[in-house]
């Protein structure tokens, strides 16, 4: 039996712990938030699940995680099918047929393609090496200048120039009429929020929970207590950022209760104009096929901002310079701090969504723990 120090209770440190107790080992858990389950922490509010963090939508295709997740909650049918909002134009998203009818006025998939091709020929058949370019080469000059050059430099706080281009290969794009955001063999939103999820992956007697607990006000008496650490948070703050910082985005949410039962109609609708401050509004209340109090309803407002020491980091910006900074930071880390494993968005640097976090953790747990 050994004895694990957890830094941060959000999917990658929870289910590491749960998997480590349930082999009989005792865990400590310390977050430095006053709440467990890191960004995916949801809120009751109003009878409806408010996703404090931003929306989040469960999906993948790695059946092995979506039966481990189903084993915590329920999931509901929830399909995400967010829409654009270009100066008061609406458009489905991901890209698909009812969004290139909508702009063009084409009705076949072959009508649609030959648009795309009229369009991306500016390309004169280069290979794509930046964001700006694989856009257009996916969907054309149109939709690239309506649809994602303005959100994505909301978003990144980079021209789309300097971006790397499988951030826009997130989305699919369809010859079809099917506005589905995820290409994933599973989808939904757990029922009775994901809170619950974190909560019964840490309810073992092995494990202790303390929350409100900055693992840097002790960093050394931790490293001499334990033998044994996971380490959730970010790579570059762990090494007080010898190397330089790494580049985060942050957000900040803003968050209104409204008196009327239905202010957007979708959860998620896209603001992808560049003059709108905010990239998206989420109205709560539809991931849950408008449960919740009669008369009332939540939305969240997210507006992108640059990550400054002491904001929450919610996306690695995983250009080139950073990856590279990252490549030094994990050298570092395996030279010095060998009995310290990396896990998460944070502590690997990389633009994971939840199932490959969760998938990422079981897969450190076999190293470590074994089957
Ligand atoms: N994107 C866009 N227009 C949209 C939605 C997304 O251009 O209306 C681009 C944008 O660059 C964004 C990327 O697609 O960063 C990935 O979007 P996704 O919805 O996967 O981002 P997340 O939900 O993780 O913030």
């Amino acid at each position: 039996m050994s004895k694990y120090l957890v830094i941060g209770a959000g999917l990658f440190g929870a289910t590491f712990a749960y998997e480590a107790a349930k082999r009989g080992n005792r865990v400590d858990v310390i977050e430095r938030r006053n709440h467990i389950a890191g960004n995916v922490y949801t809120k009751k509010i109003d009878g409806i699940q408010v996703h404090q963090y931003g929306a989040h939508i469960f999906h993948t295709s790695n059946k092995k995680v979506w039966d481990y997740v189903n084993h915590f909650a329920p999931f509901n049918r929830y399909t995400n099918s967010p829409v654009a909002n270009y100066h008061g134009e609406i458009y489905n998203l991901p890209f698909n047929m009812n969004t290139f009818n909508k702009l063009w006025g084409v009705v076949t998939p072959q009508q649609a393609q030959e648009k795309i091709d009229e369009q991306r020929a500016i390309l004169k058949g280069k290979r794509p090496e930046n964001l700006e370019e694989q856009a257009i080469s996916l969907v054309g000059t149109d939709i690239y200048e309506k649809l994602i050059k303005g959100y994505t430099e909301k978003q990144w706080g980079h021209s789309t120039k300097d971006l790397p281009a499988f951030i826009i290969r997130r989305l699919p794009v369809r010859l079809t009429y099917d506005n589905n955001y995820f290409n994933d063999d599973y989808q939904g939103i757990p029922i009775g929020g994901y809170t619950q999820i974190v909560e019964k992956m840490l309810a073992s007697d092995l494990i202790s929970v303390q929350v409100g607990v900055d693992f840097f006000d002790r960093k050394e008496e931790y490293l001499k207590e334990y033998d044994h650490i996971i380490f959730t948070g970010m790579i570059d703050e762990y090494f007080d950022y010898r190397l330089g910082e790494l580049e985060y985005r942050s957000l900040r949410f803003e968050s209104e209760e409204l008196e009327t039962d239905n202010y957007q109609g979708n959860a998620v609708v896209n603001y992808t104009d560049e003059k709108t401050p905010y990239t998206r509004i989420i109205e709560h209340k539809h991931f849950e096929f408008g449960k919740g109090d009669k008369g009332k309803t939540i939305i969240t407002r997210e507006y992108p901002k640059n990550w400054q020491r002491g904001d929450e980091p919610y996306y690695p910006v995983n250009n080139k310079e950073n990856n590279l900074l990252y490549k030094q930071y994990k050298e570092l880390a395996d030279k010095e701090a060998g009995n310290v494993i990396f896990g998460g968005r944070l502590g690997q640097y990389r633009y994971y969504d939840m199932d490959q976090v969760i998938s990422a953790a079981l897969n450190v747990v076999k190293l470590e723990l074994g089957d």
